[in-house]
């Protein structure tokens, strides 16, 4: 086989072979096999710790300005390098040119905000406490740190991870999906040109081997995982009966409620975006449209006639609104599932089942499907489907809405429709979820906020990127200090909390 090896990136230096099975990137706009990965062995991942524990303890010591001086110069190289890293990922996950682009405009967002990391990361200082007694208290970095991270976001959730964590003075190693691990290599390349000291950030190579190593490793001290529900709850319990830290977000089933008042070309467009961009491959993608029943029928007309003109190809081709999915089976079972929700009575308003793009026959595609009347017992609307498929529910008002997405266990996004403030108001305030958008289809909060979902679409405390990473990646440290004149010497006290008051 003469692929192209994706590598690991272990003190500074691109290390690794292909095995004999090696797990191959595929190009699912074609179907190719166009690079194979150099999975880490067990000597591998010993070695990269190792690296990240020897190369923390310099790092954290290094002043802040300079810490924030190679995030600054990162962010350069970021945006100098977007268009090469957004080709990257439209060739490995399939995503449209401009979609990836935006991917990194994200991520940039989190750079920005770990810029400020001599700001961040100020304490706070109580003098006279109690007579002579002052107190002070900073946090300081934990040590080596891991992100594992999806196929759907291969630079963009690296990002959430990395800049924070090494901001904060730790050493990062991150774990790919093998499914197109490219991206975080010219991560690694970036942050080397910016002056990153070897074995800060690592990557190392590979599937579920490689993460229960890291995750049994005894020097690592916090895990960051994005992904699926089931791998964040094995993730969360394997590390916390370890005594690591760790946030796990999880998978998703997004709801927006359409209300009777809402500007309907405005939310027909916004549902259509957020239901087929990146192929509905978002943790944020709106994949169910909870429609008020006046205006249901005419709801569906118009978000099927849209959906209908959403261009599908190769997300390299110009003008391509919509690429393919990550894999023939993340496509086989879409389809499977609408399939089964039109046996099971839903209508199927539009039908992307067996879409083959011209060029691209052998391609993993499945065209955008409408499907209407879904009731929440059909698999359609309850299993994540991350594929093009947007399920409309009928519902009597704004209650009956509110009620299925707090009976639904996920809670990463949903959406309100709406020209209501007071409906606004109650959907806010009666929806227990953790990202919200009031007329904003994709409410991903900005990088000065913190990102994260409730119920199964987080595992842990701790929202990623922003003020709660900070929290995340540094523990606290609390100083009572008494300085004592040369002239002062009070007696001996014998009982525990006695101060001079
Ligand atoms: P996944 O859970 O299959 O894989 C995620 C990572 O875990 C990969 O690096 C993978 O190699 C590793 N992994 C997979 N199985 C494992 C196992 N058994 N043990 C240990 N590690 C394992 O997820 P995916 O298919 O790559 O990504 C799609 C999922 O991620 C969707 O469910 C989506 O909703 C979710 N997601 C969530 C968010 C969020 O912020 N909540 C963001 C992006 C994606």
């Amino acid at each position: 086989m003469n692929l192209p090896l994706v590598p690991n990136l272990i003190a500074g230096r691109a290390v690794g072979q292909v095995g004999a099975d090696p797990l191959l990137v595929r190009n699912p706009a074609t179907g190719q096999a166009i690079a194979a990965v150099a999975e880490a062995d067990a000597a591998a991942l010993d070695h990269a710790v190792q690296t990240a524990d020897q190369a923390f303890q310099a790092w954290s010591q290094v002043p802040l300005g300079r810490r924030a001086a190679v995030m600054f110069k990162l962010r350069a190289l970021l945006a100098e390098s977007a268009e090469e890293i957004a080709g990257i990922i439209s060739r490995e996950q399939g995503k449209v040119v401009s979609d990836a682009l935006g991917e990194v405009a994200r991520g940039l967002e989190v750079v920005d905000f770990a810029c400020g990391v001599p700001q961040l990361l100020k304490g706070e200082y109580s003098p006279q406490v109690a007579t002579g007694l002052d107190v002070a208290s900073w946090r300081e970095p934990l040590g080596v740190t891991v992100g594992i991270s999806p196929f759907n976001f291969p630079i963009m959730v690296p990002l959430w991870m990395s800049p924070m964590a090494i901001a904060t003075g730790n050493a990062f190693i991150l774990k790919p999906s093998p499914a197109d691990p490219s991206a975080a290599v010219k991560l690694g390349q970036l942050w080397q040109a910016a002056g990153l000291p070897d074995g800060v950030f690592q990557i190392l190579q590979g599937g579920p081997d490689v993460v229960n190593g890291l995750l049994a490793h005894r020097l690592v001290r916090a895990v960051s995982f994005v992904g699926s529900t089931p791998v964040a709850r094995h993730i969360h319990s394997a590390a916390v009966a370890l005594g690591k830290r760790v946030q796990a977000l999880g998978g998703a089933k997004n709801h927006a409620i359409v209300l009777a008042d809402s500007n309907a070309e405005f939310a027909a467009n916004s549902v259509v975006a957020a239901a087929f961009g990146a192929a509905g491959q978002r943790c944020m993608a709106l994949s169910v449209a909870l429609v008020e029943d006046s205006i249901a029928d005419e709801f569906v007309a118009r978000v099927a006639a849209k959906a209908a003109a959403v261009t599908v190809t190769a997300g390299t081709e110009a003008g391509a609104d919509m690429g393919p999915l990550i894999s023939a089976a993340a496509r086989d079972r879409a389809e499977a599932i609408i399939s089964e929700a039109e046996a099971d009575g839903a209508k199927v308003a539009l039908d992307g089942r067996g879409f083959r793009p011209a060029g691209y026959e052998s391609g993993f595609f499945t065209g955008p499907t409408v499907l209407d009347a879904v009731t929440p017992a059909m698999r359609a609307y309850r299993e994540e489907i991350f594929g093009p498929v947007l399920a409309v529910v009928r519902v009597r008002d704004l209650d009956h809405g509110i009620g299925l997405i707090n009976d639904n266990p996920y809670g990463n996004g949903t959406a309100l429709f709406t020209s209501s403030g007071e409906a606004a108001r109650r959907f806010e305030l009666g929806v227990r979820v953790g990202m919200i958008g009031i007329n904003v289809p994709i409410p991903v909060p900005v990088g000065s906020y913190s990102f994260g979902g409730w119920k199964d679409s987080l595992i842990g405390d701790f929202h990623i990127y922003g003020p709660e990473s900070v929290s995340f990646y540094t523990q606290a440290k609390v100083a009572t200090r008494r300085w004592p004149a040369p002239d002062q010497s009070p007696e001996a006290s014998f009982h525990f909390g006695a101060r001079s008051k």
